[in-house]
């Protein structure tokens, strides 16, 4: 059996517990194996189509055919590490590409991003933290505990890029919390991706798996027309997920 059946024979979390990050050293995992990882884990939910079945309305208001809650995967710490060890392939190549020295800081967000960012450090074994969330706008990150050097190279890795809305903050708030500029390194890092966005500030996001998901607003959701409920992950994850 190669690593790379490993994955999609895995038939349960027990099964995706025996995987490390070690067997897939000279591997890529594919966006199929990403898929499964997060489906075993209850991470991942998109639509039947059928509007009997609810549909997802997001922070923002708006109606969405899918959602991904990759924590639920990145709690099991071999699966983090073989995320962030996955990562790290792909940003290692990016940057033999482009002549580019490793990071000196890994910095994620608060909440989800602190795993994946701590785990994907400890390959370059370089520094590490995350952003607090605005207890008030929690849009907002701030940065408070840290000061970075002006020659450090800081790399950003999220565990969900969805609507590049959060890499920015983290940037914003870093270069606010920050006495001297903060040089970032010229992409980001995301286990996931179901964005349409594919940079930020023209950096290139390097992911692990895309998923096409369909976010609208309330009045021009299909899925509302025809009768289809809107519940909330966070709050009716197993309704939605188990209709
Ligand atoms: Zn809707």
């Amino acid at each position: 059996m190669n690593h790379r059946t490993t994955i999609l024979d895995a038939q349960s979390i027990a099964d995706l517990r025996e995987l490390s990050y070690v067997n897939f050293g000279d591997h890529d995992i594919s966006p199929e194996e990403v898929r499964h990882i997060l489906e075993l884990c209850d991470a991942a939910w998109t639509h039947s189509g059928d509007p009997k079945h609810p549909h997802a309305v997001l922070r923002s208001g708006q109606c969405s055919t899918g959602f991904f809650d990759v924590l639920r995967a990145l709690r099991f710490t071999n699966l983090c590490r073989l995320f962030a060890h996955q990562l790290a392939r792909k940003a290692n190549r990016f940057m033999a590409q482009h002549g580019l020295q490793p990071p000196d800081w890994v910095v994620g967000s608060d909440h989800a991003g602190a795993a994946l960012s701590h785990s994907v450090a400890e390959f370059y074994g370089c520094e590490h933290d995350f952003t607090r969330k605005h207890p008030e706008d929690p849009k907002q990150q701030l940065w408070e505990r840290f000061q970075i050097g002006p020659t450090q190279r800081v790399l950003n890795v999220e565990e969900l890029v969805t609507t590049t809305g959060t890499v920015k903050a983290v940037r914003k708030g870093i270069r606010d919390g920050n006495l001297t500029e903060v040089m970032f390194m010229p992409f980001a890092l995301t286990a996931v991706h179901r964005s349409d966005e594919e940079t930020v500030e023209d950096h290139p996001i390097l992911f692990l798996a895309h998923f096409d998901v369909k976010t609208c607003d309330q009045a021009e959701c299909e899925l509302c027309a025809a009768g289809s409920k809107r519940l909330s992950p966070k709050t009716h994850w197993l309704e939605l997920t188990q209709p």
